[in-house]
């Protein structure tokens, strides 16, 4: 079996819940080791009954058993016994050394339609337990469907540092208000917004901290400003990579009513919004809009002002080459609400994933970027004699169509035809291809290699000193 093979089996057999393990329930462990201790003393963070069969206890489980918070049965697990004790059992941690018990108490379990598991052995069971990170209510569980538990840990690491301590009592306020918040706004739409606007600001500092009284005001106050008012925002997405996206825009990602994106957006960063979010392709292939500027720029108003909050996804930074400025004018004038948010521009993004730096104290003090975006003539109206100078880095954006002409047009105002460049493909992406020559050789070479958009070009002397890490 492969390891695709693997993945796609794992993703259907596996089903997340959370389930009700209340005073009314009773759940069985079978066995009284530490394995068996690690599963009891999960079950004993709910309310239900805990009972153990095993002939002996271990340590942890002789103290529980002391302080009456579980019952336990001295007996091997027999099939008479299992049989007698099974029924009524809410779940079963078959959780034994021994194999053929572990078993047993699956297939017995199975039969009875009670959700069994059977430690460090998917196969009889019917249900794993996930790693979990928990704060009061707020609970996460981390499963990788079996495939590598510590894998599953190592995430469970990470995000324990990312829930403060205080988030149970945050929950616990916005509990509380639930119904409050459900007789101001009836509107399940309105309500999202007052709580995320509320999750975003001082609200949820002072509930975090205990502060009940203020995190009441702020709701109060929130609740009542709320006018059902749309805004857009225009956030940059970076170069490709989506772990360069940053901490803002993930965030207004989460959070937006639909999103408009064009054609250099990956899957991945796509991934990140919203998932009822609705996703609205407008295109920007060179000349193959599937949707007009103008149409753009409507359809952003046409949403904010029906309520929406529209997120506008660009790549790269939204005022570098990426018509950001107009779609804001526009909104300027119809009286929309917006906000910016700048990323990491494709000049950035490559010049780190190639090792290219953009300026260097011996050769360029100054970089320039520039669209090498041809008029439907074919011709760059460019001020050639201010780009082709030493001392200087041009960072060519959409020039891989008229790379010949560029290359040509620099030579002749002055730069030499050995003057070093480089282009850089898909820059940061997993597939990025890079060649660095010099301003005669660099069109043939990305015809050669069959190079394609989007692509990057750097002129000057910085490509010399490129940089490439060792092998890891
Ligand atoms: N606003 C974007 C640029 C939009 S123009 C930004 O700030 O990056 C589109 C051009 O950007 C492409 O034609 C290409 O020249 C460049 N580009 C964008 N992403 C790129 C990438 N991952 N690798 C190389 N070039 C890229």
């Amino acid at each position: 079996m492969t390891a695709n093979d693997l993945l796609a089996e794992s993703r259907n057999i596996w089903f997340p819940v959370v389930l009700r393990l209340d005073n009314t329930t009773k759940t069985l462990v079978i066995g009284g080791g530490e394995v068996a201790a690690n599963k009891v003393s999960l079950l004993l963070a709910t309310d239900t009954r805990v009972v153990v069969i095993s002939p002996t206890l271990c340590g942890e489980l002789e103290r529980a058993l002391k302080s009456g918070r579980l019952e336990h049965i001295a007996t091997q697990a027999s099939r008479e016994v299992l049989e007698a004790q099974l029924p009524g059992a809410r779940l079963v941690y078959a959780a034994t050394s021994d194999r053929a018990v572990n078993h047993l108490t699956a297939e017995l379990a199975q039969k009875m339609n009670i959700p069994v598991c059977a430690v460090d052995d998917p196969d009889p069971s019917s249900f794993i337990t996930p790693a979990i990170v928990r704060r009061g209510p707020v609970m996460v569980a981390i499963s990788t469907s079996g495939a590598a538990p510590v894998l599953a840990r190592r995430i469970r690491e990470r995000i324990e540092t990312l829930l403060p301590a205080g988030i149970s009592r945050l929950s616990r306020f916005m509990q509380g208000a639930r119904g409050k918040m459900a007789q101001i706004h009836p509107s399940p739409e309105t309500r999202r917004r007052v709580w995320e606007n509320f999750l975003d600001g001082k609200g949820a500092e002072q509930a975090l901290a205990g502060d009940e009284t203020g995190a009441s005001a702020t709701l109060d106050r929130l609740a009542s400003d709320e006018k059902g008012g749309g805004e857009v925002w225009l956030v940059g997405a970076g170069p490709g990579d989506a772990d360069l996206l940053t901490l803002k825009a993930l965030r207004l990602m989460q959070n937006a009513d639909s999103v408009l994106y064009d054609h250099l957006l990956p899957p991945d960063i796509l991934d990140r919004v919203r998932r009822d979010a609705e996703r609205i392709f407008v295109g920007k292939q060179k000349s193959n809009h599937a949707l007009p500027q103008p149409s753009i720029n409507d359809e952003l108003i046409r949403r904010a002002k029906a309520g929406e909050r529209v997120l506008r996804l660009k790549g790269g930074d939204p005022f570098i080459f990426g018509r950001g400025g107009e779609e804001i004018e526009a909104l300027m004038e119809a009286g929309v609400p917006f906000r910016v948010v700048p990323g990491i521009s494709a000049a950035n993004g490559c010049a780190a994933s190639s090792g290219i730096p953009l300026t260097h104290r011996d050769c360029a003090q100054s970089c320039l970027f520039l669209t090498g975006h041809a008029r439907a003539d074919g011709t760059l109206d460019l001020p050639w004699h201010t780009i082709a100078l030493r001392g200087q880095t041009v960072v060519i954006y959409m020039g891989l169509g008229g790379i010949a002409s560029l290359c040509e047009q620099l030579i002749t105002h002055g730069l030499p035809p050995t003057w070093p460049a480089a282009v850089i493909e898909k820059g940061t992406q997993p597939d990025q291809r890079v060649i660095t020559a010099d301003l005669t050789s660099l069109p043939r070479l990305t015809v050669e290699q069959d190079f394609r958009s989007p692509a990057l070009i750097i002129v000057g002397e910085v490509v010399k000193h490129r940089v490439v890490s060792p092998e890891i």
